[in-house]
């Protein structure tokens, strides 16, 4: 039978069995291979309270850093596409790999670690 994606949209490889997580939005549980995962950071208050915080600072503002939110994300594919964290691809632009995984202070072209390219790149190759 034709498959639509040659790793049928998951990234398990020959490992059998992958553990499975909860989707962010709506619960579903997927596998943890197959989820579409993203890393947010996020500031814990917006830009123009932040401003009248750090005009009231108690402390030194040099040795005080305003925290911020982080979180793992991971989505089923439906609220993925819902979403738009991700898009329907036509046949060919399925074959293109991408990452949002990008190494920081590492040389242009070993910022993905392989062949993939990075997401904002993507809409250009
Ligand atoms: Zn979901």
């Amino acid at each position: 039978m034709p498959s639509k994606r040659r790793n049928n949209g998951r990234n398990k490889k020959n490992k059998g069995h992958a553990d499975t997580v909860r989707c962010t939005n709506c619960g579903r549980v997927v596998s943890k291979d197959k989820a579409i995962k993203r890393f947010q950071q996020r500031n814990m208050v917006d830009a123009s309270s932040k401003r009248d915080i750090q005009e009231n600072y108690a402390y030194n503002t040099a040795d005080f850093q305003m925290p911020k939110i982080y979180v793992k994300l991971s989505y089923c594919v439906s609220c993925a596409i819902h979403a738009r964290i991700v898009r329907v691809r036509s046949v060919e632009d399925r074959k293109k790999r991408y990452t949002t995984r990008l190494r920081h202070h590492v040389r242009p072209e070993n910022r993905t670690g392989n062949a993939s390219l990075p997401l904002s790149e993507l809409g250009k190759a």
